[in-house]
């Protein structure tokens, strides 16, 4: 059978038709497997070649083995069937092979008889008829050669088109480049991947650390505010001294847990912000409000410019909000000078954003240190100056200004003072009923229940923490007006409620046996246990916990240490309903 010669002239329509289809190849890859097919495909139906192969290098070894291959649809001899089948499964040694010997030479080449090259002339079809050729083009990667392409005509080919050869190099050369940038980007996949995956493990271990480090200071805290409140002549005022440096240190410690966990949340995206229209000058009379007795112990005096200002809507998660601006001010009092002062007040900015700004007269921060007081425990010379501090205050309050879509700064001048800003987004104004609901709910998180003396109040807490059950147990004796229960594991629990039908249930969520979760479940289940209001207690503090207990169908879910002031408040709260009842 004699093929007729195909003409192997390339025009310009055809070369940008080419190049304009691997432009498109190339801006849309993303995988390099896809990216060789479409190629070999793209360059087989616009050249007249009939076969067209990528061979790739094996990794540390002296072989090339086949990645991909085109063909028409119909090759025009058995010749070179037999040669698309015998390429397709060879694996091609360095030097050995047209291939091999580009890889080995480092340069294309074009090869007028390839069937009788080695070894492929050892095959009939090498022998047979008349020849075919071939052009093989190396890839390089950074001067490493990757692997090779090889253009087959089924004919014999005297020389190649002197426009084929630059285009096929250009092509191959740019499929290079292309390989560079998806391994790099694989890389930077690969190592997000690997950062995602240290940083959940980050966060794991700290969850579990406040586990640990709470339960102690559950112990630690609750024992000392018990001591403290305690009217036993024995305990003299230098002994209630030492109890209150426990105490204070057991605070410290918890700050610092809470701070680190605050930290490690935000960072890896498990802390949200729920953002509300909040009336800006409502929340810092409260915080002025509430950090009275600090500046009364301080000395420090506080000036007030904010009274007149107009009324202002900001887009802010109030909590959070709180949490920063007292941060702010906690810092002005800590950092400033005997008799000094500190001011707070707003001001609208260009941008539709409102700055609040907390002014000191303090000690200032040295220039060496301003470019590093957001980063974590970073003191300065806070830290020999005896000022208490964790150095986590500012990096939280960063963090959570930008999580509000705000922004945090400050100047400062040494033994001037120093002015922190943050600004947020200013909200539109508030219909009159919106207003009152937010600051009616506002101000109910933060009321103080008043004590309802009367009631009796039944209580079963479910804890196998000899320490915690003690703790709540010294509260209950303190509030005097408590029957109290108490079970060391699930199911004993279960069996108590069912048999002293309380009015409240303290679970722990970390039982023995069957868990917090279950023993919630199967009261829920049980119609003598299932209208009974159920609080956890744990020490869990990650808020995907928060948020299971909360789904599960726990009323409150407190974590410890938990304040002896909130647990005289729960009980409280609970007698104050059941009077209802
Ligand atoms: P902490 O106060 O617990 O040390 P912060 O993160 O709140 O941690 O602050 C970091 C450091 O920035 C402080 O240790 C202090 O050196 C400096 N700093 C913060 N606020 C002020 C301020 N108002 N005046 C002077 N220095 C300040």
């Amino acid at each position: 059978m004699k093929v007729k010669t195909n003409n192997f002239v390339v025009n310009p329509e055809i070369e940008a038709r080419l190049y304009f289809k691997m432009f498109q190849i190339i801006s849309n890859a993303s995988q390099w497997k896809t990216v060789i097919e479409e190629t070999l495909k793209t360059i087989g139906e616009n050249l007249p070649w009939q076969i067209v192969s990528y061979w790739e290098a094996v990794p540390n070894s002296e072989f090339l083995k086949r990645h991909s291959q085109w063909q028409v649809s119909k090759l025009d001899s058995n010749r070179i069937l037999d040669f698309q089948i015998f390429s397709r499964d060879i694996e091609l040694k360095k030097n050995a092979t047209p291939p091999g010997e580009i890889w080995e030479e480092n340069r294309s080449r074009w090869t007028k008889d390839v069937a009788m090259s080695k070894p492929f002339c050892k095959k009939p079809f090498g022998i047979k008829e008349d020849s075919f050729s071939g052009y093989s083009v190396p890839i390089l990667v950074e001067d490493e050669i990757i692997g090779v392409f090889g253009f087959f005509s089924s004919t014999h080919q005297k020389r190649l088109d002197k426009n084929i050869a630059p285009l096929l190099v250009n092509i191959v050369g740019q499929l290079g480049q292309l390989k560079k940038r998806l391994d790099k980007e694989k890389e930077l996949i690969l190592a997000k991947e690997e950062a995602v995956k240290a940083n959940k493990s980050k966060s794991e271990f700290l969850c579990q650390m406040s586990h640990e480090l709470r339960t102690p200071l559950n112990a630690i805290i609750g024992f000392s505010q018990i001591l403290m409140k305690s009217k036993n002549p024995v305990l003299d005022s230098r002994f209630k001294l030492d109890v209150k440096t426990i105490m204070d240190s057991g605070q410290h410690l918890l700050l610092l847990i809470n701070e680190i966990l605050d930290l490690s949340r935000i960072e890896s995206g498990k802390l949200f912000v729920s953002i509300s229209p909040i009336d800006l000058k409502e929340i810092l009379s409260e915080i002025i409000l509430s950090i009275q007795p600090l500046l009364k112990s301080s000395n420090i005096i506080y000036i007030d410019s904010f009274s007149n200002l107009d009324q202002v809507f900001i887009l802010a998660d109030k909590i959070r909000l709180k949490q920063v601006v007292l941060n702010l001010i906690a810092n002005a009092i800590k950092y400033n000078v005997p008799k000094g002062s500190i001011s707070l007040n707003y001001e609208l900015q260009e941008d539709n954003y409102i700055r609040i700004n907390v002014k000191d007269t303090g000690t200032g921060i040295p220039k060496n240190i301003q470019g590093r007081i957001f980063d974590p425990f970073q003191r300065g010379e806070a830290e020999d100056s005896g000022i208490e501090g964790t150095g986590m205050g500012l990096p939280v309050s960063k963090r959570l200004v930008e999580l509000m879509d705000g922004d945090i700064g400050f100047s400062s001048v040494e033994n001037e003072g120093s002015c922190f800003f943050i600004d947020l987004p200013k909200a539109r104004e508030l219909a009159g009923d919106q207003k009152n609901r937010g600051c009616n709910q506002f101000l109910f998180e933060e009321k103080e229940i008043m004590s309802n003396q009367n009631e009796v109040l039944k209580i079963l807490y479910i804890e196998d923490n000899y320490i915690n059950l003690t703790l709540v147990q010294r509260v209950v004796e303190m509030d005097g007006r408590i029957d109290f229960y108490f079970a060391n594991d699930g199911n004993k629990g279960l069996e108590s409620a069912q048999v002293n039908k309380p009015d409240l249930i303290l679970l722990d969520i970390n039982l023995p046996g069957i868990n917090g979760f279950e023993v919630l479940k199967k009261l829920k289940e049980n119609q003598k246990t299932n209208r009974i209001p159920v609080v956890a207690i744990s020490a869990n503090a990650m808020v995907e916990d928060i948020d299971r207990a909360k789904e599960a169908g726990f009323e409150e879910y407190y974590t410890k240490p938990i304040k002896v002031s909130t647990l005289l408040n729960i009980f409280n709260q609970y007698k104050e309903l059941k009077a209802k009842i």
